[in-house]
């Protein structure tokens, strides 16, 4: 048996239960969880807002840990590896979009820790064509925030394009992993927050953003492009607004409350408005491979596994910079 903290229904507390150790199938590894990071997509699933969930659900798409058994036809790794697991669980690797090599797109994918059990506990099952190999510059904390936070973090940026005034909307996980690679490439980042949280406007601040304020405040220049991680629809009109002719604003968030009726002037001019849907592992492997070559700093708080609806609570108060990470050794 192991221990895990059980999603049952929408808005109910995570139940720590006891549930049989998971066996792998063909194509899966039995991973023995040694970091699994709270994204805030799990605070969607937790709140309804994605409402095709499994049930009952182990949360967690941000797994670090060692693979412990193998399945049958299993060839890419070996017991004791580390291994992590993102989003991105499985796919049909045959309709249009997966032909194209947009599996982010698929039409019938499976994703961790909402169609598959994730990381909220002690072991875990994966496919092992979706595992990633990790980096030994990486703790098992640091490591985990890197798997989504980081790898659809990487994704947005990307369809930024390569202007150098970049906006950051929400400056949490994926925020925080970004804004260093933006750094590094010689961009200017400007980090708007909720009014008054000053702890996250510091935060960018060490972390190379040269401007950091309300996300109701104009910033001084004109951006360049704009990524919005926070789930506020209210965000779309403000970053248009932020932003010169041509510039592109990317909605990296799965969820986003309504977005409020706005002047078409605030598009006009060439701006680009998109979304950024999951990921693909050819993001996965290019980010993993970039993040310590910059390198990547995370800033990962650890909490037992026990405390998840802790984790998730201070995650949806904002009481703490940078990404809260599950360890099932603290119990
Ligand atoms: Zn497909
Ligand atoms: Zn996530």
């Amino acid at each position: 048996m192991m221990q895990a903290m059980l999603f049952e229904a929408p808005g109910n507390p995570l139940r720590a239960a006891e549930l049989p150790v998971p066996t792998p199938g063909p194509n899966q590894i039995l991973i023995k969880v040694a970091a699994c990071g709270v994204c805030r997509t799990d605070l969607h699933i937790f709140d309804g807002e994605l409402d095709r969930p499994k049930l009952p659900l182990v949360l967690g798409h941000e797994i670090v840990g060692h693979v412990a058994a193998l399945g049958p036809g299993v060839e890419a790794f070996v017991l004791g590896t580390r291994v992590g697991v993102p989003w991105l669980g499985s796919t049909d690797g045959t309709c249009f979009y997966c032909r194209q090599g947009q599996e982010n797109l698929c039409d019938n994918p499976r994703f961790t820790g909402y169609q598959i059990d994730g990381g909220y506990a002690e072991l875990t099952v994966a496919d092992q064509r979706y595992c990633f190999l990790l980096d030994d510059y990486y703790s098992d904390l640091d490591a985990a925030p890197l798997l989504c936070a980081g790898l659809v973090g990487y994704r947005a940026f990307k369809m930024t394009g390569d202007g150098n005034r970049l906006g950051i909307y929400g400056f949490g996980a994926a925020a925080h992993i970004v804004a260093q690679v933006a750094v590094n490439q010689g961009r200017e980042v400007y980090a708007f927050t909720r009014e008054g949280d000053t702890a996250a406007q510091d935060f960018a601040r060490q972390l190379g953003a040269v401007w950091a304020g309300a996300s109701s405040e104009p910033p001084p220049k004109l951006l360049d492009a704009a990524l919005i991680f926070a789930p506020v629809g209210a965000l779309i009109p403000a970053a248009l607004q932020a932003t010169s002719k041509g510039a592109t604003v990317v909605c990296a968030g799965i969820h986003m409350t309504d977005i409020p009726g706005f002047s078409y002037d605030l598009l006009w001019g060439e701006r680009v408005l998109r979304s950024v849907a999951n990921l693909t592992r050819a993001d996965g492997l290019e980010f993993l491979s970039l993040a310590p070559k910059v390198p990547v700093t995370t800033h990962s708080i650890a909490y037992p596994l026990a405390q998840a609806n802790e984790a998730l609570d201070d995650l949806r108060a904002g009481r703490f910079s940078g990404a809260a990470v599950l360890i099932p050794s603290l119990g």
